[in-house]
């Protein structure tokens, strides 16, 4: 089956986490900004800062082609839930992106499988693009079971959104939890793997054409610019969630950079 011209364009989507202040956060995109070509092709970028920084950063990315995105969002639009965020405002603020069970919170912050299935709802029915983030612990991985918790993750966070398609799309960052943050990425052959694995869990309950048209696949664990070809490429993952290399303007540049020379170099030898 020839799906070649459905491919999306690759993402790269930036999580600032709770690194940066308002101010910083606000130095750190124009030194970016500097560090881009005007026209950036062949690439989306979605930056993610603190929840603070949002309106901030909203107002001086109007008219650009880098993108905002939320770390997290609340299952209801209002109600009593102290510290949350609601998706009205994140849509209000003109965002399209939303990070969604990063491991941070379902390992540091106690979210449970059942809060980011209600997550992904809230973020779909915003018109959202979820950045599902799933992924197995060292300890998974020492028992062999980090298959099973992928499925278990990906299988319990689709189950109650709609099918995806007439526009709607989703990203599924693979991220082991033992790769983040630690200046250990995964090997490129094992993320693959892993990656063959999620996109055959899509298939099966999609179809391949939908699987291919809806879903990017994110790569995430210590990716920065000496490394991340050698997972965001044709046959590879379709774009990298990044933490640490994402919170140095000229780092992140190149592997912007690097990502859009190779998918044109790509496009223009097909
Ligand atoms: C992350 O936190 O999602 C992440 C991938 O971090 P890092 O790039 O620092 O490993």
């Amino acid at each position: 089956m020839e799906l070649k011209e459905t491919k999306l364009t690759p993402l790269l989507v930036a999580n600032w986490k709770m690194q940066l202040t308002v101010a910083e956060s606000r130095q750190r995109l124009s030194e970016l900004q500097k560090s881009l070509p005007a026209k950036q092709k062949n690439i989306e970028i979605v930056i993610c800062p603190s929840f603070m920084a949002l309106p901030s950063l909203a107002a001086s990315l109007s008219g650009t082609p880098i993108r905002l995105g939320a770390q997290d969002v609340a299952w209801d639009e209002r109600g009593a839930y102290t510290g949350e965020v609601s998706p009205l405002d994140l849509v209000d603020l003109g965002l399209g992106h939303v990070i969604i069970g990063h491991s941070e919170r379902r390992h540091l912050l106690g979210e449970t499988e059942t809060m980011v299935a209600r997550k992904m709802i809230s973020a779909y029915s915003h018109g959202l693009m979820p950045i599902l983030c799933v992924g197995e612990s060292a300890d998974d991985r020492a028992a062999a079971r980090h298959e099973d918790v992928v499925r278990h993750q990906l299988e319990t966070a689709l189950r109650s959104v709609p099918p995806p398609g007439r526009g709607r799309h989703m990203a599924i960052a693979y991220e082991p939890v033992w790769a983040i943050g630690t200046g250990q990425p995964a090997d490129p052959a094992l993320a693959a793997a892993m990656g063959a694995t999620i996109r055959q869990i899509l298939i099966n309950q999609y179809g391949p054409v939908q699987a291919e048209r809806s879903f990017r696949l994110l790569y995430g664990g210590s990716v920065d610019d000496t490394n991340i070809t050698k997972y965001v490429h044709s046959e590879g993952f379709q774009g990298a969630l990044v933490g640490s290399a994402s919170l140095n303007p000229s780092i992140f540049a190149k592997m912007i950079t690097n990502v859009a020379r190779s998918t044109s170099q790509k496009s223009k030898s097909t």
